[in-house]
């Protein structure tokens, strides 16, 4: 056996694997996805589908079933329903391969109303029943003419209108698209294999669904794309999950496609299982059709004695059913056998009803690899003249339908050109549709920048005034700290009373050169002693006393200034003059009547005191507050003069103008000594002896 002989005729098996396995009944799964058609349509499209399902294998219970439904179903009376119910009735009888019954039925279908492309139909599935595919597909497409105004043509998943009659569109698409196959033109079965997945989709119809699927699988075989036929396969096995039928037709197909793969155990495994589970169902059909395979797969696989058995055991029950398109199949791979057995006379009778079955019709691509296979069986067993012949036939049919699958792909090729046309105007409308959207979408980004920034400039506003209130605070701040420190600054550290400073900038605010108040200068008596015998912190402590001393002695809204080392000044500037002589006793017992302690123990010191209410008595002359202050340090002088410890204020003095009173103020002694000037004197505590410092 030669080489070409294991791997040539593949090609055969895919024809005829594509009209077994795919030709099968749908049936429906009821699934209720189309709210268009009523109830009543849909119920009885699932049981007539579940009819013709059943008259695969056993036509004769189908006919009993539907011919019940035809008689005693109320909507049996309907036109329409009636139509269908008898539509189903002859499929099945073409299934059962009694196709003249079934050509009556057909020309009685088509006197009723809507009849015609039903009865088109079933024209097409007598001439696909009995192999003759391409006029199957002729027929077919005039049917699917008649029936295409109801149904959508676009390819995606749509809504199925009410007058889209799904399934008789679906099985006329399939038959056409097995034409195109048989024809050499997969490119254009293949958007006829689509169309019709779609409506089975739509209608929600599983096993339809998983019957195009499948089909798709072979065909995508066909087109040299393994790749999509394997994606198809495994989509349709996973829709035949649960349901042995679908599962034993699928195995057909993937049998198939194992051989294509030159997977000659796989194929082989796949139809021994394939077989073994139709057996098991029960199905005298399927069982045939398997046995059909394994004879074709051990043709091929050089055991062409199993091959004949093979054959031969499913021969009747194809012949049963009139199938005659199976029964083609069955023949030739019963002459190649034969061939290769040496048996020419039998293999001579094969090939001429093989012939015979084929008249008439243009299946070109099955008919190039019956060709091709029984010429290399001849080959291969020494029958040149045979080989040689078969070989020139092949030639030239393969050169004609290589020319018509050129045709077919460019013709696809445009339709791509078409819808892709189509895609980018679609593609534009949508890019169009993008950009305005771009465009809304800038235009309510502009707006919130706007937002955002009328955000900003109030939060800067906000930010500007809780910074302006921060500077006030801050101004505030500072300028209560300048007084702060002015104050510190007027202030003396040792004693914390005003210093000279302060006392001058309260003179300076006195309106007028004219000094109004009470003055009283204090000074410690012999204060050098308490320094030389007791030390300089000693001397502190004792000027920190008397400061605090003094200030007891004065009212509140007299002001104590530490004048200078131990000197004092008592600005009293609401005081009586009466009233002072009060005062200026006050401090006089308080700063001499109890001892200070010191470190080293405690010690008496007493204070001399001059002071004088201005303007001075009687003559009440204007005076400046510098001369004021030397007024009472004049009398601080004598009162030291005439033996500390005392106060010396003055009452009065003689002085009727301003001249006469700088008189006085220039020589002060001489002119208390004159009486110019009244002194009042006030005497400080006794001390004892030994109490002075
Ligand atoms: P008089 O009775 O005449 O006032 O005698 P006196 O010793 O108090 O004489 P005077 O007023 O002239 O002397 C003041 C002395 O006070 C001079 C100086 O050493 C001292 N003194 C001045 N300031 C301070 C000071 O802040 N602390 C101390 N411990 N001594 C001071
Ligand atoms: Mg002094
Ligand atoms: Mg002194």
């Amino acid at each position: 056996m030669s080489r070409r002989l294991s791997c040539a005729p593949r090609r055969v098996l895919a024809a005829l694997l594509l009209s077994v396995g795919l030709s099968g009944p749908a049936v429906v799964s009821a699934h209720e996805n189309h709210d268009s058609h009523d109830n009543h349509d849909r119920q009885l499209d699932a049981e007539l589908a579940q009819w013709e399902r059943t008259g695969y294998n056993d036509p004769k219970e189908a006919l009993r079933g539907l011919q019940a439904m035809r008689a005693n179903r109320a909507e049996a009376h309907r036109p329409a329903h009636a139509l269908r119910i008898d539509y189903t009735i002859a499929r099945v009888q073409a299934l059962a391969g009694d196709m003249d019954e079934a050509r009556r039925w057909a020309d009685r279908l088509e006197q009723r109303p809507g009849g015609r492309p039903l009865a088109l139909l079933l024209r097409a599935q007598v001439q696909d029943r009995s192999g003759q595919p391409v006029k199957a597909g002729e027929l077919a497409q005039q049917a699917l003419t008649d029936l295409d105004p109801g149904c959508p043509q676009e390819m995606s998943s749509f809504q199925l209108a009410p007058d889209c009659d799904w399934r008789s569109s679906y099985t006329a698409l399939r038959i056409v698209a097995r034409a195109q196959s048989a024809r050499g033109e997969p490119a254009s079965a293949q958007v006829r294999l689509l169309r019709a997945l779609a409506l089975a989709q739509s209608a929600g119809d599983t096993f339809a669904t998983l019957t195009a699927m499948s089909q798709l699988a072979m065909n995508a075989q066909d087109l040299d794309q393994p790749t999509q036929a394997q994606q198809w396969m495994s989509q349709a096995l996973q829709l035949a999950q649960g349901d042995v039928g679908a599962t034993v037709r699928l195995r057909i197909t993937e049998s198939t496609m194992a051989a294509l793969r030159n997977d000659t155990k796989s194929q082989l495994a796949l139809l021994e299982d394939g077989l073994r589970l139709a057996a098991h169902t029960n199905a005298r059909r399927e069982v045939a059709s398997m046995q059909a395979s394994l004879a074709d797969a051990y043709m091929h696989t050089q055991q062409p004695a199993r091959a004949a058995m093979l054959a031969r055991q499913a021969l009747p029950v194809v012949l049963e059913f009139g199938d005659q398109k199976l029964e083609r199949t069955l023949r030739h791979n019963l002459s190649v056998s034969l061939v290769l057995l040496r048996q020419f006379e039998a293999a001579r009778r094969e090939i001429n009803r093989v012939i015979e079955l084929a008249r008439g019709d243009n299946d070109a691509v099955r008919r190039i690899l019956q060709l091709r296979e029984l010429g290399e069986a001849y080959a291969a067993v020494n029958q040149p003249r045979e080989a040689l012949r078969l070989y020139h036939e092949e030639r030239s049919l393969s050169a004609e339908t290589a020319q018509r699958k050129r045709e077919s792909a460019l013709r696809q090729l445009s339709h791509q050109y078409d819808s892709e046309a189509r895609q980018r105007d679609l593609e534009l409308a949508r890019r169009q549709q993008a950009l305005q959207s771009q465009e809304l979408t800038n235009r309510r980004l502009a707006q919130y920048v706007g937002v955002g920034l009328a955000v900003l400039l109030g939060l800067s506003v906000v930010l500007m005034v809780v910074m302006l209130v921060r500077v006030r605070d801050t101004n505030k701040r500072l300028k209560a700290n300048q007084s702060l420190l002015r104050a510190q600054s007027e202030r003396d550290p040792l004693t914390e009373l005003a210093n000279r400073r302060h006392f001058l900038s309260v003179m300076d605010r006195q309106a007028g050169e004219t000094f109004r108040g009470a003055l009283l200068m204090i000074d410690i008596d012999h204060f050098k002693q308490v320094n030389d015998r007791h030390g300089h912190a000693a001397g502190d402590m004792v000027i920190r006393e008397v400061a605090r001393r003094i200030s007891q002695a004065v009212r509140s809204d007299d002001l104590v200034v530490r004048w200078g080392g131990e000197e004092f000044l008592v600005f009293a500037p609401t005081v009586a003059p009466a009233a002072l002589q009060h005062l200026a006793d006050r401090i006089l017992s308080g700063v001499g009547s109890l001892p200070i302690s010191i470190p080293e123990g405690s010690i008496r010191v007493t204070a001399s005191i001059g002071y004088a209410h201005f303007p001075l008595a009687p003559a009440q002359l204007p005076q400046h507050w510098e001369q004021a202050v030397n007024w009472a340090d004049m009398a601080l002088y004598t009162a030291k003069s005439q033996g500390r410890n005392r106060a010396h204020g003055i009452e009065a003095v003689q002085a009727d103008d301003a001249q006469a009173l700088s008189q006085v103020e220039t020589d002060f002694e001489a002119a208390c000594g004159r009486g110019l000037v009244r002194l009042q004197t006030l005497l400080g505590p006794e001390l004892p002896g030994e109490a002075l410092p």
